[in-house]
């Protein structure tokens, strides 16, 4: 569309100079812009342009995304994690970036290109050159690091720069390449060691007023990724190493995620696995508690085994771990095959945790793994809800090659404390049980934080507040990943053919495919077609190539995707008809030239 508009401009510019230049000089302009245009169309016609498609699944390429990046020309590697995006491809960054910038100015906020080259002295001001460690790229023998996010330069300009409460609220963004040497880049752009990052920050002087730029942050984030058309969702997560009250994380399902999510499609509640909760049936309580009894058990060292050898269900197992809990040994017990979720563990136990070696189990225990359990262990005991006042039931003896059965949880496991400590499956019912979990990997798009003070109270950036005092201004940080939007949107977009572009994101709106342009009327109406859908403000990729087959020109027009295909071939311009494709669907009909623009319209409006 932005073309469009600078054609216009041109031809309005041949009209003037018409009119107030002699003739023998327009000869010359006539002839620039003709240059003009010819350079042009280059980006537009296939026979000029550089859209290096390819039939083979590259190597080292796994997920769809990667490969269809790759086999439609869009990007090509450079080194593991880095890569160039090619012409086509960058016009898809571009109109990402676009949709962002757009919503991101609708809630107020100020575009900002700050350097990636930072001194490390202001990053070692906020103690992140450490909390980076190797993730951090850093300048040989130069005091500098390649920035991987830029929360320090921000509050750096914010310091001094906003002074009073009357400067704020503030909302800078950019949209700028960040560097982070990941340790295993892979799957394409999706985790890369360079890559281009919408990163926003607002700066308030009360929390109520972070809230409100968070609210508006948020709204922005839903309607950039619902013009991109991506399905997503919504994660409450942990603020990690950036500090902070609270973050959401925006994520969408796929395979080649890192994290792995629960979410309930009923009810919209979504959560990290390390903290999701659902509704599971425990262990049953007998109506009579059985003796205590020790059984030889050789050869058994797990929940299956112990099933096996005893005819019994695993639900009558409790599972024994031990952890180590800031030099205190800890028995963690969970039902069955349950495992132990450590995150949940982490935050019940709080301080250092950690699994216990072989050598410690023994000495703990009087045991190795597979035959510990509740009876007699001198420590601190932890259990799964799951396991809450059951009988009945057996585990380790703490002694080699023994179990003991009839343990009753009230009876005889003195001090237990139960909390969740299990991660949830697919299939159980959400905590409030309005609807049933599904757990998936998943990507996160973006992210947003309240930041809170610890970028600005390490950075001195304070200002003074209506009752006279200085204090730290208060921060929030949001980014999204453009080049993972992109990959994310493939994901989700394709089939075995190719990409389904929808008109937001395509890089071309209609792909013109002229059939056999060695003959004269597919040459000339293709051509004057491509004039037309041009000047009526659609960007056109024309296939104009005089060697290629059709059967070769179909398939790289659905491998590239284009949301709709003009097809004009010998056949149906005997009956002054093209054919049209519909990428998404898959749908073809035959439309009468004079009908051809109002078609276009009802599809791509
Ligand atoms: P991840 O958990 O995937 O490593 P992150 O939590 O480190 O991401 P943030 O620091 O929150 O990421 O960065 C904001 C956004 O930048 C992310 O939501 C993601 O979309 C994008 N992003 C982060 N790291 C990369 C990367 N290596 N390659 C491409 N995009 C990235
Ligand atoms: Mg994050």
């Amino acid at each position: 569309m932005k073309e469009q508009k600078s054609e216009e401009r041109f031809s309005h510019q041949i009209k003037v100079s018409l009119l107030l230049f002699p003739f023998e000089k327009h000869l010359h302009f006539i002839i620039f812009v003709t240059y003009l245009f010819t350079n042009y169309d280059i980006i537009m016609k296939l026979s000029k342009s550089f859209v290096p498609t390819l039939k083979e699944v590259p190597a080292d390429a796994v997920i769809p995304s990667h490969v269809l990046m790759i086999r439609a020309g869009l990007v090509r590697m450079l080194s593991a994690g880095i890569y160039s995006f090619l012409p086509a491809g960058y016009k898809v960054v571009k109109k990402i970036s676009d949709i962002i910038r757009k919503e991101m100015d609708a809630v107020g906020g100020q575009e900002f290109h700050l350097p990636a080259l930072n001194p490390k002295e202001i990053w070692e001001q906020t103690n992140r050159v450490e909390a980076f460690g190797d993730t951090l790229f850093h300048i040989q023998n130069r005091d500098y690091v390649l920035a991987p996010t830029h929360e320090e330069i921000m509050a750096y300009h914010a310091k001094g720069e906003l002074k009073s409460y009357k400067d704020m609220p503030q909302m800078w963004y950019q949209i700028q390449t960040k560097f982070r040497n990941e340790a295993r880049p892979r799957s394409g752009v999706i985790r890369g060691r360079q890559f281009l990052m919408k990163d926003a920050y607002t700066f308030d002087k009360s929390w109520e007023d972070l809230d409100v730029a968070y609210a508006g942050l948020e709204k922005a984030y839903r309607n950039i990724f619902d013009k991109c058309g991506i399905k997503y969702f919504v994660v409450g997560a942990a603020s990690g190493a950036m500090g902070g009250s609270k973050s959401e994380e925006f994520m969408v399902q796929s395979d080649a995620g890192e994290d792995t999510v629960a979410y309930c499609e009923e009810t919209g509640y979504a959560a990290n696995v390390e903290v999701a909760q659902s509704i599971v049936e425990g262990a049953k309580r007998c109506d009579e508690s059985k003796e205590l009894e020790e059984i030889h058990t050789p050869d058994v060292k797990s929940i299956d085994e112990l099933c096996e050898f005893l005819k019994i269900d695993e639900t009558q197992c409790a599972k024994s771990r031990v952890y180590i809990h800031d030099e205190n040994p800890v028995l963690v017990l969970m039902l069955g095959n349950d495992e132990v979720n450590e995150m949940k563990l982490d935050s019940v136990l709080g301080g250092q945790v950690r699994p216990g070696h072989a050598e410690e189990l023994k000495e703990i225990t009087g045991a190795d793994a597979g035959s510990i359990g509740p009876i007699g262990f001198k420590h601190r005991i932890i259990a799964d809800l799951r396991l809450k006042d059951a009988n009945n039931m057996f585990s380790g003896a703490n002694k080699n090659s023994y179990h003991i059965g009839g343990i009753d949880f009230q009876r005889d496991v003195e001090k237990v404390e139960y909390f969740d400590l299990r991660t949830v499956q697919t299939g159980e019912r959400t905590i409030n049980d309005d609807g049933t979990l599904e757990v998936f990997k998943a990507i996160e798009l973006g992210h947003i934080f309240k930041l809170g003070t610890k970028y600005s109270e390490a950075l001195g950036a304070t200002f003074i507040d209506e009752d006279g005092k200085e204090k730290p201004i208060i921060m929030g940080s949001y980014g999204i990943g453009v080049e993972r939007v992109m990959a994310c949107y493939l994901e989700q977009n394709h089939d075995e053919r190719g990409i389904q572009w929808n008109k937001e994101l395509a890089p071309f709106h209609i792909h013109l495919l002229g059939l056999n342009m060695k003959k004269e009327n597919v040459k000339e109406t293709s051509e004057k077609l491509y004039n037309e859908l041009k000047q009526t403000g659609y960007e056109v990729l024309f296939d104009d190539r005089l060697d290629a087959s059709a059967g070769f020109k179909f398939n790289d027009a659905d491998l590239m995707g284009m949301p709709v295909q003009v097809v004009v071939g010998e056949k149906g311009l005997k009956e002054d008809s093209v054919e049209i494709k519909v990428r998404k669907t898959g749908e073809r009909f035959s439309v009468k030239l004079n009908e051809l623009s109002d078609k276009l319209k009802e599809i791509l409006g």
